[in-house]
């Protein structure tokens, strides 16, 4: 390693992407933007799109909210993503990637996913934020279970994610048709 490659990633005008399913957004993705926007330069909030798994929001309904709610911060920037995240970053002109760990075993996965990544580009870096201690037990699919039994959403997800989620966990009620007498 050369000191001069390490520190053309600590330069002032570093972007960097932050992807992930977003199924919904929920207050610990938003936590990790504030304070990622503030590191770097431009931010890219990127929607994976999973061809292997349909979410509860279709990619589309994810941007949208994600639009929604980071409107107002003039370095981020939100997309959609239906290929391999390095290719998307380097097309972007991204030398970091950020992701979020809230446990141990979100470091484990995140750790792997990150050697995977190296190695399919090594000039994209991963940086991984840990949670804020506020945020550390939440997570979508808890939200979307705790929606389904219309529990209290207002400390996890934004207004508009909460509104978002209603009316499609109604739906999911309803096609679970209760078997109880
Ligand atoms: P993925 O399916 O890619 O893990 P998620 O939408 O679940 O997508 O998460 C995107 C990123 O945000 C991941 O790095 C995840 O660890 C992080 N993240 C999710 N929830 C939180 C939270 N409450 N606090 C901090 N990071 C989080």
């Amino acid at each position: 390693m050369t000191l001069g490659s390490a520190s053309a990633i600590v330069g002032p005008m570093v972007k960097a992407i932050f992807p992930g399913s977003f199924d919904p957004p929920t207050y610990g993705h938003l936590n990790i933007v504030e304070r990622a926007r503030g590191i770097f330069e431009e931010l890219l909030v990127v929607v994976a799109v999973n061809k292997q798994k349909s979410g509860l929001f279709a990619p589309e309904e994810r941007l949208e909210l994600l639009q929604t709610l980071l409107e107002p911060y003039k370095n981020v920037s939100v997309h959609l993503c239906d290929t391999l995240i390095v290719n998307f970053a380097r097309s972007h002109g991204c030398r970091v990637l950020v992701r979020g760990v809230r446990s141990v075993p979100d470091f484990s996965y995140e750790f792997e996913l990150s050697i995977m990544n190296k190695g399919l580009d090594p000039s994209i870096e991963t940086i991984f934020m840990p949670t804020d201690p506020k945020y550390f037990v939440l997570r979508s699919s808890a939200i979307k279970e705790l929606a389904s039994f219309d529990g209290d959403l207002s400390a996890m997800v934004p207004p508009n994610v909460a509104a978002a989620l209603r009316p499609k966990t109604t739906l999911w009620n309803a096609s679970q048709a209760p078997s109880c007498q």
